[in-house]
């Protein structure tokens, strides 16, 4: 019996939700190139374990490193001794945490709650729900995850065969606005299509796929165990870190700058392109759209950023043939989302306008499936919540990206 009480608290503990209680966001902003260069310094020492946010890019553009209370006084002394200037961003990441949740919104409305984050679970149910509730909707099984969870898609087609618009959210775990804000969208899809003419255009002009979490055992690894997770969940030979950065991992420029080959890395590339079990999967399951893929997006948290590739090099002049049509469509996407809220996005070219990444999912849209629109967004916000949104923000961010979206879904995207 004692055995057995020593074991179920084992148990117990070992898969308690890591505490964030004094972890702190620090904020720098690179005043000059050498600034900036003490801060890549500074990050090439770090990067196995300290949790940079945001990474340093470009001048003015703020790095946000989370640090745990062990380390909080060493870093803030480093950072002094390399003469950088920061701000205490967030003061308590737990209290960020604790107030994500909306207590008065759980179970606010019958049906399902769009307002509410939800589990790998809840959201899987979900796709199955919707198939069984509307007729335009069909559930799709893309393929099993490296933990054996589905990897599922919405469809949403009013028939024929059109050309496809392709969604994924939640490549990265903890940014949980990205699969909210997905199932947001797809339901005004779905239950506006027969009241609002521009939503019925969106649908009957092309036939939409919308991958809501893709990183399903990260996700669901962020809810039991750590909430700041990002990676996926796939172990590595020879190292006690598990995960490989999924949005590092697409075979387009694999493994160049922004990318790293450390294990304990962030932005771990894993060990060959397509190495990650769920950008495989989906990779094979695309394949079936090529030459038919009208839009790529691929939706992440935070910044409010919607960029266009190329993201692999930080070189503006690299040739990139669609750039121009590319920034366009996503000025007037975003002006529209803008008008919803007041929320203001940045348009850019990923690399050089905001920092390189190799082996990410924007270049293989482009580069690789050869999708002329291709993007990837950042939602909200600027850093004040981060990977912390409030639930009570999930419907304004959904309602201001579908804005944008109908902006796509109404044009031919020639
Ligand atoms: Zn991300």
């Amino acid at each position: 019996m004692k055995l057995l009480c020593a074991l179920l608290v084992f148990v117990a503990s070992a898969s308690a939700v890591k505490n964030y209680g004094g972890y702190q966001v620090l904020r720098v902003v690179p005043q000059d190139m050498e600034q900036l260069q003490r801060l890549h310094d500074l990050y090439n020492l770090l990067e196995d374990t300290v949790d940079f946010w945001k990474e340093p890019t470009r001048l003015n553009q703020p790095v946000d490193i989370m640090i745990g209370p062990n380390l909080v006084k060493d870093v803030k002394l480093e950072l002094s001794r390399r003469d950088l200037d920061f701000s205490i961003y967030v003061e308590d990441v737990q209290t960020n945490i604790n107030n994500e949740r909306c207590t008065d919104c759980v179970n606010a409305k019958a049906g399902f709650n769009y307002n509410i984050y939800h589990t790998a679970d809840e959201i899987s149910q979900w796709v199955t729900d919707m198939a069984t509730d509307y007729s335009i909707v069909t559930e799709i099984n893309i393929g099993k995850s490296h933990e054996g969870r589905d990897i599922k898609a919405i469809k949403i087609s009013s028939g024929g065969s059109k050309r496809v618009i392709y969604i994924q959210g939640g490549i990265h775990a903890r940014e949980w606005i990205s699969p909210a804000t997905m199932m947001y969208m797809a339901n005004q899809l779905v239950s506006n299509y027969n009241t609002d003419a521009e939503v019925k255009a969106m649908v009957d002009n092309y036939d939409w796929y919308i991958v809501p979490s893709l990183n399903v055992d990260g996700y669901s690894y962020t809810w039991t165990n750590d909430r700041m997770w990002r990676k996926n969940r796939q172990p590595n030979d020879g190292s006690r870190c598990v995960g490989t950065d999924l949005n590092r991992n697409y075979p387009y420029q694999w493994g160049g700058t922004g990318a790293s080959p450390s294990k304990c890395s962030d932005t771990y590339y894993g060990s060959a392109p397509l190495s990650g079990k769920e950008v495989s999967v989906v990779d094979t399951w695309l394949q079936q759209f090529s030459g038919n893929i009208a839009l790529f997006i691929d939706f992440h948290n935070y910044g409010q950023l919607w960029l266009y590739p190329w993201g692999y090099t930080g070189n503006a002049a690299t040739p990139q043939p669609d750039k121009a049509v590319q920034q366009t469509i996503a000025l007037e996407a975003t002006a529209a989302l803008q008008a919803v809220a007041g929320t203001s996005y940045f348009v850019g070219m990923s690399g050089p306008d905001m920092y390189p990444a190799s082996g990410a999912s924007e270049d293989y849209g482009y580069g690789t499936l050869g999708v002329k629109y291709t993007y990837v967004v950042e939602l909200r916000d600027e850093g004040r919540y981060g990977f912390n949104i409030p639930e009570r923000m999930i419907e304004e961010s959904g309602k201001e990206t579908f804005a944008a979206l109908k902006v796509f879904g109404t044009n031919p995207l020639a």
